[in-house]
């Protein structure tokens, strides 16, 4: 998946549990990645659907067929913020990969005609899935470690695992609680700053926590900087005043499909479209550092202590 996935329950486990939960999410990246080589692709049913796209259908199992029909819904519905459809424009740019580069403006325009997530049937009886027109490429990449990760915390559970803590490189889900009884304290990364240096931490029971910040992965080029979440409707990255979104949900997937959502047009909008949506919380943090978050999101915040102190000498 691109990224370091940790682990780490309170107490004793059964090896045989890592090794199940482990499993199960080397199996899902399997069966959904779009990148790496071709020998790792060879395994992905979204590679397989990609690869026939303005042909033929493709059955898939019915996991991934769900996950591929939640991705198309929730395109449809956030067309101008979250699409799945967008894989033509993430493959033109590649950023976080050595080869990035910036497209030119009419090779965005002639791909983004390629991700409209109506041209896209499903077929729910067969659990087959086709992309209408040559060239469309689907991409779950904002989405599928959220859903990774609230499948390893099913098999957790499936195996009496109640508490634990799953990290699949910022998609977090905190399962039960810490040692103690105590909520599990997830910190919210610093943007820009050193891996690990935190602005505050998220007080959480059995509940996700999923950030998405445009420090995550970019491209460099005559002192611009582009970064990997794109606009759907313009095929360039979002232009955004938001350093990063971290969101809180019981759903990781949710979380991390919001993650991107709340992306567009920035604090303002994105503030207004989490307060409009139950069952999601959300703690923003702007390009000047300023730390923003919705009611409850606030109430789960701990900000870290200052090093110097406000009141230093009062
Ligand atoms: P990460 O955890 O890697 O930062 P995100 O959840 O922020 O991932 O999603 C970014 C990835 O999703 C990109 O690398 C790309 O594959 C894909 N993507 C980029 N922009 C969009 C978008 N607007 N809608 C859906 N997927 C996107
Ligand atoms: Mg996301």
């Amino acid at each position: 998946m691109g990224t370091l996935a940790t682990l780490c329950v309170p107490g004793a486990v059964d090896h045989a549990v890592t090794v199940a939960v482990c499993r199960t999410l080397r199996d899902l990246e399997r069966r959904l990645t779009v990148n790496g080589p071709p020998s790792a692709r060879a395994g992905s049913q979204v590679e397989a659907i990609n690869a026939s796209a303005g042909e033929r259908a493709v059955e898939v199992d019915p996991e991934v067929y769900g996950l591929v029909r939640a991705a198309v819904h929730a395109s449809r519905e956030h067309r101008d913020s979250f699409n799945a459809l967008i894989g033509p424009v993430v493959k033109a740019w590649r950023i976080g990969f050595a080869d990035a580069r910036v497209p030119t403006r009419d090779e965005i325009g002639r791909l983004l005609g390629l991700t409209d997530p109506a041209d896209v049937e499903l077929d729910e009886g067969r659990c087959a899935v086709r992309l209408a027109r040559p060239g469309m490429r689907l991409d779950l990449g904002a989405i599928a470690k959220g859903y990774a990760a609230d499948r390893a915390a099913d098999v957790y559970r499936e195996h009496g695992v109640d508490n634990g803590l799953i990290d699949l490189g910022g998609n977090v889900v905190a399962m039960g609680s810490a040692e103690e009884g105590a909520a599990w304290r997830v910190g919210v990364q610093a943007p820009f700053r050193e891996r690990g240096a935190v602005l505050g931490s998220l007080s959480l029971r059995d509940a996700s926590a999923v950030t998405s910040g445009v420090y995550e992965r970019m491209l460099e080029v005559d002192g611009r900087r582009y970064h990997h979440m794109f606009d759907p409707l313009t095929g360039y990255p979002f232009d955004t005043d938001l350093a990063s979104v971290t969101i809180v949900s019981a759903s990781s997937m949710t979380a991390d499909l919001w993650a991107t959502v709340a992306q567009r047009g920035g604090l303002e909008a994105g503030l207004a479209a989490v307060r409009a949506r139950p069952g999601i919380e959300a703690v923003f943090v702007t390009r000047s550092g300023d730390v923003v978050a919705t009611e409850g999101g606030a109430a789960l915040f701990i900000p870290a202590a200052r090093a110097v102190p406000d009141q230093a000498g009062a």
